[in-house]
């Protein structure tokens, strides 16, 4: 037989959970061929000796909508063996739009996920309703794209500014089912939504899907039902989750899968995490699919007193935050002002309201750059540690150094995912999906796009968690099937020829560095990996050898329904 492409002597690890073997991949118009050893003549072979052959990576959890305008490769994920992603999450995207809307959804898309405006005003919108955005997409992409359903674009295109406000009449409620039916006949993957109170406009006002009411979520989510076809995807669900069971009751009523943000470790909450998992077993045990997400990377902060808003919303630290440097210091000299602070915040009588702390802030908070020689000893210190060597007050030990230094102590606090023996838990946890990159959002501040190599390096391979074949399935196979794509996510006859191709023994994340490659000159975080020789698309090669062939071969992913109407009529 003769192949496009024919990949010879690799490992081939199909995305189905089954033992790695060694063999051959061929590929004919874009589709899995055959596989095995394989005789032949091709276009064109690369020789996989001692690399690993996989489906290509399926991201689920991406912010590209924007991004994916000016750059249809979708960069970094599609440089770490991910040839799919999934876009529209949290009920945030930038279709539909009436004719001038754009920059208020840009706005939305902006402040909740850190992307700078000036990049976004750069943006050329030709499209106003979901399946125009889609089509325009189509035209010219690199990796495949699955588009979701923003719920916050929705309701600001049928409420306008009311959107942020009120509940929605009955009417407006029925002009958002049918932009949602109009979406889902065209093939968008699902529905998105958000429950993450903290989401806000620039001026400081919560997001229009923030404002729906639980009859008005069921009323979209009916449509999916209805039409027996799409996912909903919920930012945020653990709160409602665990609270009354939001993201349970949707997906039963719906007969829908429902994925939501997130199983994790947090570290203010250590214990947090076995009480949501005894709560997803009750769920999976009485058949329903509402599943949470689990990120394999680790969220720290680093911050100095300089400019931290990790006490923001402390009665007295508040305004000490906000002040001038002077004055951050007078005040942290004053013992007065130290024993208001150890009642507030030690004794925790007057929590934060932006909580990135909780009553054990002292134990994940840590010393991560001393400025004097004489404090080199103190780095990788806990606040804790250091009041317990030094016999000291929290209060007393943290600010001693915050002063001595002029408050340039770099410090370093835990957020998420931190601890590693719970994370081998969660990572392993079947009820839960791996993903959560938030590729495309805070370009800025901390990527994520680097989740499929941080978890084949550092989990599989380092800390030997899982199986290098089960945290492919995982990669492939599992996303694509929880977000409905069936096609792809395996190496399979018939299948697209989405395919990753690396070495399993040097893939890894490399250290992020900047770049000035956004629209109007904006920087960014770039994160690069070492180790992944090939991403191919479609049966076209992408990326080479860390390089962009130039190639566009990626297509608009499209629902079950979509498909099945369309073979129908042909
Ligand atoms: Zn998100």
């Amino acid at each position: 037989m003769a192949y496009d492409l024919l990949v010879k002597n690799a490992r081939v690890i199909d995305g189905s959970g089954a033992p790695a073997f060694r063999g051959d991949v061929g590929v004919c118009d874009g589709k899995i061929a055959a596989i095995g050893k394989l005789r032949g003549i091709a276009r064109r072979t690369i020789d996989a000796d001692g690399l690993v052959v996989t489906p290509g990576f399926v991201d689920t959890h991406c912010h590209y909508d924007a991004q994916v305008t000016w750059d249809p490769l979708c960069t970094f994920s599609c440089y770490h063996g991910v040839t799919s992603v999934i876009i529209g999450n949290c009920s945030l995207a930038l279709a539909p739009v009436r004719p001038g809307g754009k920059e208020r959804l840009s706005e939305f898309l902006s402040y909740v996920e850190a992307i700078p405006m000036e990049v976004l005003q750069t943006i050329d919108v030709t499209w106003e309703t979901i399946p125009e955005y889609m089509a325009t997409l189509d035209k010219r992409l690199g990796v495949n794209v699955g588009n979701l359903i923003g719920h916050t674009a929705v309701r600001h295109y049928v409420m306008g500014s009311e959107s942020q406000g009120r509940p929605a009449t009955r009417n407006e409620i029925e002009a958002m089912r049918e932009i949602v039916r109009e979406a889902i006949t065209a093939g968008a993957l699902g529905l998105s939504l958000s429950k993450v109170q903290g989401h806000y406009d620039p001026q400081g006002v919560r997001i229009p899907a923030l404002w729906a009411n639980d009859d008005e979520i069921f009323a979209l989510g009916d449509v999916l039902a209805e039409l027996g076809t799409g996912v909903i995807q919920a930012g945020g669900g653990r709160i409602p989750e665990m609270k009354d069971r939001l993201m349970s009751r949707l997906s039963e009523t719906t007969g829908r899968q429902v994925v939501y943000s997130n199983l994790c470790y947090l570290a203010k909450d250590p214990e947090g995490w076995k009480h949501q998992m005894a709560v997803v077993d009750e769920t999976v045990k009485s058949g329903i699919r509402a599943n949470p997400m689990v990120s394999p990377n680790r969220t720290t902060y680093r911050f100095t007193m300089r400019n931290s808003q990790v006490f923001r919303g402390v009665p007295t630290w508040h305004p000490i935050l906000i002040a001038k440097d002077e004055d951050k210091l007078r005040a942290y000299r004053d013992p007065d002002v130290r024993k208001k602070l150890h009642h507030e915040i030690v004794e925790w009588t007057a929590p934060p309201s932006n909580p990135m702390v909780g009553p054990r802030w002292m134990d994940t908070i840590w010393v991560d750059k001393p400025v004097l020689p004489k404090n080199e000893c103190l780095q990788g210190k806990s606040i804790r540690q250091l009041a317990e060597a030094q016999g000291k007050g929290i209060i007393d030990a943290f600010l001693d150094l915050v002063v001595e230094e002029d408050l340039d102590t770099g410090f370093m606090l835990e957020a998420q995912n931190t601890d590693s023996e719970i994370m081998a838990k969660l990572l392993n946890y079947p009820n839960a999906y791996i993903g959560l990159s938030d590729g495309g959002a805070h370009v800025q501040f901390r990527g994520g796009t680097d989740y499929s190599t941080q978890l084949l390096s550092y989990w599989v391979r380092e800390r030997g968690i899982m199986s290098l074949e089960h945290a492919v399935k995982q990669l492939t196979f599992d996303s694509a099937s929880v977000f409905g794509i069936y096609d792809r996510g395996l190496l399979r006859p018939g299948l697209a020829a989405d395919i990753a191709i690396f070495d399993p023994d040097t893939i890894s994340p490399l250290p992020s560095d900047k770049v000035h490659d956004l629209p109007a000159g904006a920087w960014r975080l770039r994160e690069l990996p070492t180790g992944i020789h090939y991403t191919i698309v479609n049966g076209e090669v992408l990326i080479e050898k860390g390089v962009p062939t130039g190639a566009l071969p990626g297509r608009v992913l499209r629902n079950a329904l979509y498909h099945t109407r369309t073979e129908e009529s042909c």
